[in-house]
């Protein structure tokens, strides 16, 4: 089975008006769709990010890639590294500091998971059997709640409405779990004072007793903020996420309070593990495919992190039904991921990619596709007409700093803000 043609197409869709740390969502969001094609005709599936330095990287490496059989992972991570060469940054930042084997782990992960795609069709199994099998038949998601504005400055309000207040996360809240019957809250932080983000962690606990909540402030806090917003916490939290930026901060943080401290910024690659795990930074780690390296190296460092007592949840950015089949099947087969992972599909809104009929939310969790491989077919028409959006929205890499500037001249996303 060795690959004949790869098939690389930037796409477009609308995206919410969504704040964070960082700044807020742009109008449209990018994502790269990799369509790995063999010599027998089957065609395997990838979703990565759509920033122009990292699509370039993906186009590049596509090439070199041809020829090469399936299996053959190994030759593909070294050719990819050899062409990804150095550091490619995204602008964001959300996903902590950019370094080589990350870059490489970017680009190497879409094609990957393609690869496993195709193996699982060949094989008539899906992914989840490539991966160990299912530890689990539906996978949990939480209700990713933001704040946000009621609409892009200039248009009408989307459905989801203003969320400027605890009144308004409640209620965002409410809706989520009605559509998607979600069982834990997550709130994006970073982006109003820490006692306006305690409040609202306090509305929902109210509104939603019992249910499972987190806050994730993309590590805008000081460690004296993050230890006081910790304390005044206690009970209320099943783990605070990237309060403080750096592991030395983080483990300052985490050795004065009461819950666990989780991480997507801290510990992005292989060698921020020794000493994050050295200095008891983390107790939750985000695993995340897409910069994990792809779903395989993704359950190495699963299996690593059980061996170092650190629990699992999962990362996500905006993206398209691809990654959540991909989430799914990875999760699905992972023991030890025990929290219910992040996703944005509900801000996606029906938007995708992919045939609508594979992927379901019941009671918030994702059942496993059981189609071969991933269990998803690519929509062409929804691809040529998210291709089109990306050629004519003017948006080549996520910026939300600029955005938010835009409507707010003196906005920075400096850290620590609070
Ligand atoms: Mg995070």
């Amino acid at each position: 089975m060795t690959i004949r043609e790869i098939r690389v197409t930037p796409v477009a869709f609308r995206d919410p008006p969504l704040l964070n740390a960082a700044g807020v969502h742009e109008p449209w969001a990018l994502r790269t769709i990799v369509e790995v094609v063999t010599d027998e005709g089957l065609t395997g599936l990838g979703e990565t990010y759509g920033d122009l330095g990292h699509l370039g990287k993906v186009r590049e490496c596509a090439k070199s890639l041809i020829g090469l059989d399936v299996h053959d992972m190994n030759t593909m991570y070294a050719r990819i590294g050899a062409i990804v060469g150095g550091v490619v940054s995204d602008l964001h930042g959300l996903t902590g500091a950019a370094t080589k084997e990350k870059s490489v782990d970017r680009v190497f992960a879409a094609f990957e998971v393609a690869c496993l795609d195709i193996r699982g069709k060949a094989a008539g199994v899906p992914v989840v059997d490539l991966l160990g099998g299912k530890a689990r038949d539906a996978v949990p998601y939480s209700a990713y709640l933001f704040y946000k504005w009621a609409g892009h400055p200039g248009e009408e309000p989307d459905r989801f409405g203003a969320a400027l207040d605890e009144a308004g996360i409640v209620e965002q809240a409410a809706l989520l779990i009605k559509e998607y019957g979600f069982q834990s809250i997550k709130l994006k932080g970073g982006v109003f004072p820490p006692d306006q983000e305690i409040a609202a962690i306090k509305a929902l606990r109210e509104a939603f007793p019992g249910m499972p909540l987190r806050l994730d402030p993309n590590a805008v806090w000081s460690v004296e903020t993050s230890i006081r917003v910790g304390r005044e916490l206690e009970g209320t939290l099943q783990y605070l996420e990237d309060p403080t930026a750096e592991i030395s901060g983080m483990s300052e943080v985490a050795a004065a309070v009461p819950m666990p401290l989780a991480t997507n910024m801290c510990v992005v690659t292989p060698e921020h593990l020794p000493p994050a795990i050295a200095s008891r930074a983390i107790g939750v780690l985000l695993l995340d495919h897409h910069y994990w390296g792809g779903l395989v190296r993704s359950s190495h460092i699963a299996t690593l992190c059980d061996t170092f007592g650190l629990s699992l949840s999962m990362h996500s950015n905006s993206h398209l039904g691809i990654s959540l089949a991909a989430m799914t099947h990875l999760a699905a087969a992972t023991p030890n991921l025990t929290f219910a992972c992040d996703t944005h599909t509900p801000w996606q809104d029906g938007q995708d990619v992919v045939v609508p009929g594979s992927l379901r939310f019941v009671d918030g969790a994702v059942p496993v596709p059981a189609g071969p491989g991933l269990g998803v077919e690519l929509d062409r028409d929804a691809l040529a007409r998210m291709n089109e959006q990306y050629e004519k929205c003017g948006i080549v890499a996520r910026d939300d700093t600029t955005y938010m500037q835009r409507f707010e001249p003196g906005f920075t996303a400096r850290k620590p803000r609070w």
